[in-house]
Formats: structure tokens, C-alpha cells, sequence
């Protein structure tokens, strides 16, 4: 099993060193990973930053861990990966960051649309208040389609996040409604052989991993290249929550294995069979 999106305390917003994320992995049978913190760093004044020289700097001393974390867990197949927020002025800094660090895996995610964070903070009630649910979701789709066409970044993070609060104030949403800004979004990405991940920590707010079934039938259609699985968990006890979900997810939208990346290539691949096996396996001890 897999989990190719978490978050430790090198995140702002994240917990635990890395080794003891590694001690989670293990405990829950999952035997590949990839450490994905946020590029920016939350500032004093409570905004986001992205400043070169302190990207860098924290990275290559991420990946020091990640290289400790392979000594220690000499079974754990430990890699050195990034989530990047899509704002148009980052993205040069972005390009040199990915340039410069030796990443094995690159998330692009967008979590802003029109100055509004619409996962989390406080302005995501205004976001969502000041909008109807298609104005809402529209724009949130067509800030993904612009992170798209920029590109630097090898998979899709939480393809529809917007769902995330936007469920609380609308309910739950059809992405056929909104097929027309997806579809371009996943063409483009198959064109330049983008991923998507399967995002688990969906279970445990609007109930499902992001995204929904049919865009992930539509990805596969579509010709999207690769399938990654992850949590983005950000301490240690929540490591694996959701990936049975996710597991079960992917299968029921046909797609046949999930992708690991190396460097930023996709290097290898397991058949979904295998953690179908994984998950049922974990049902069952956990089942009363
Ligand atoms: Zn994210
Ligand atoms: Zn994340």
C-alpha cells in the first residue's frame, strides 16, 4: 500500500517529525511513502509566503530526513515530495524550487480562488456565502484549469477541494453539472501527462476521498496518465485514514493500479488488486 500525500512538521500546518510518521507507515502495512509539505510557509501575520532561500533551505534539510528515514526504515520505500499552491506570482520561484531540489514527486493544489482560502481559515465562509454554488465551484475549477496550463507540478492534488466547505453550504454537488470545466481540465492534463491522486481526507468531511467517482472514470477516459494515492494526513495517528475508502474508490471508477514516482518519473506501479487485498485485510481487523 501506498501514501503519497502527508504532511509532517516541516508544514506549518503539520505535526510529528517525519520518523514518526515512518513508525505510522509501518504500523498500518503501508510500505511506500512520499513526505509532500506545503512549499509555502504560514507568516506572522497569518498570510502565506513562498520565499526561495527559505524553500530551499527547508527542503534539502527534508530530504537529510528522508534520507535518515531510509537508514531506519531500511523496508520502507521513503521519498522526498512537495505540494505547491497555485498562485500565478509563485510560480517562477516554484520552477527554480523543483529545479533545484531533487524531488521525487510534485503536487500542485489549489486551495485560493479570488483571495479566498476555500480550504480553510476564515475567509472560506466568505467565499462561499458571497456566491451560488455554480458561481463558487465554477471558479474553483477554472483556477485549477489555470494551474493546469502552467503545469510545473507532476499530479493534481484534491481535484474537486472545493467541495470540502462548499458541502456545508450547498450540500452535496454533481460533477456533471460541472463537466464542462472539468473536462477541459483533464484533457489538458492528459496532454501533458499529468496525474491525479485519490485525496482520502475527504472521508472525514464531506464523507467521500476527492474526487468523485465520475471524475475519476472521466480522468481514465480521458487518458490521464497515472493514479497516486495519498491522505494528506498531517500527524501521525491520522497516517492511513480513508485509504480503504480511496482503495475501493479507485476500483469502482476502473482504474487497474496506482503509480509511484521517482524523481518525478513515474517509476513503478502497483495493481490496485494488491491493496484492494491490503484494504479488506485492514476491514476485517478492524471490524468489531
Ligand atoms: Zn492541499
Ligand atoms: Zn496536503
Amino acid at each position: 500500500m501506498i501514501n503519497f500525500h502527508f504532511h509532517d512538521d516541516r508544514s506549518s500546518d503539520g505535526e510529528a517529525p517525519l520518523l514518526r510518521h515512518c513508525e505510522a507507515a509501518v504500523e498500518a502495512g503501508v510500505t511506500e511513502i512520499c513526505v509532500t509539505n506545503h512549499a509555502e510557509i504560514l507568516g506572522p501575520d497569518g498570510s502565506w509566503q513562498a520565499d526561495l532561500e527559505e524553500m530551499r533551505a527547508r527542503f534539502f534539510s527534508v530530504g537529510e530526513s528522508v534520507r535518515e528515514a531510509r537508514r531506519l526504515f531500511p523496508d520502507l520505500g521513503v521519498r522526498l515530495g512537495i505540494e505547491l499552491e497555485y498562485r500565478p506570482e509563485w510560480t517562477d520561484a516554484f520552477d527554480r524550487l523543483t529545479a533545484e531540489v531533487p524531488f521525487d514527486f510534485v503536487l500542485g493544489s489549489v486551495h485560493m480562488v479570488d483571495g479566498f482560502n476555500v480550504s480553510g481559515g476564515s475567509s472560506k465562509d466568505l467565499f462561499f456565502e458571497g456566491r451560488t454554488q455554480e458561481s463558487a465551484y465554477s471558479e474553483y475549477f477554472r483556477a485549477l484549469d489555470a494551474m493546469v496550463q502552467w503545469g510545473g507540478f507532476d499530479a493534481v492534488a484534491h481535484f474537486d477541494l472545493v467541495k470540502r466547505y462548499g458541502h456545508r453550504h450547498y450540500g452535496p454537488y454533481e460533477p456533471a453539472a460541472y463537466r464542462h470545466e472539468i473536462q477541459p481540465v483533464l484533457e489538458k492534463m492528459a496532454a501533458r501527462g499529468l496525474g491525479i491522486e485519490i485525496n482520502t481526507s475527504g472521508v472525514s468531511g464531506p464523507g467521500v476521498p476527492y474526487p468523485e467517482r465520475e471524475i475519476l472514470v472521466w480522468a481514465r477516459q480521458a487518458g490521464v496518465p497515472t493514479l497516486t494515492i495519498g491522505t494528506d494526513s498531517h500527524r501521525p495517528d491520522s497516517f492511513a485514514d480513508g485509504l480503504v475508502e480511496g482503495v475501493l474508490l479507485a476500483r469502482s471508477a476502473g482504474w487497474e493500479e496506482l503509480t509511484l514516482y521517482d524523481r518525478r518519473i513515474p517509476a513503478a506501479t502497483i495493481a490496485l488488486e494488491r491493496a484492494v487485498a491490503w484494504a479488506e485485510g485492514r476491514n476485517s481487523r478492524e471490524a468489531p
